[in-house]
């Protein structure tokens, strides 16, 4: 799973979705992918991906 930093506007919604598995960064403002985001639900990644206004967040097939 991936955020991309040109297309998050951080809004938080993954953040409130998924606490373990994003992380808004104090510096930069967008969404960062965090190491808990391994043992998240690969349901819940894409429900925060499909809510993510500006689909920033990519779920693999193979992360
Ligand atoms: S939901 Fe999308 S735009 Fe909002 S913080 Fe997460 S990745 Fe960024």
């Amino acid at each position: 799973m991936r955020v991309d930093p040109e297309l998050c506007i951080g809004t938080g919604d993954c953040v409130r979705l998924a606490p373990h598995a994003f992380r808004i960064d104090d510096r930069s403002g967008v969404s960062v992918p965090q190491p808990g985001a391994v043992a998240t639900a690969r349901e819940l990644l894409e429900e925060a991906a499909f809510n993510c206004p500006t689909r920033a967040i990519t779920v693999g097939t193979d992360e």
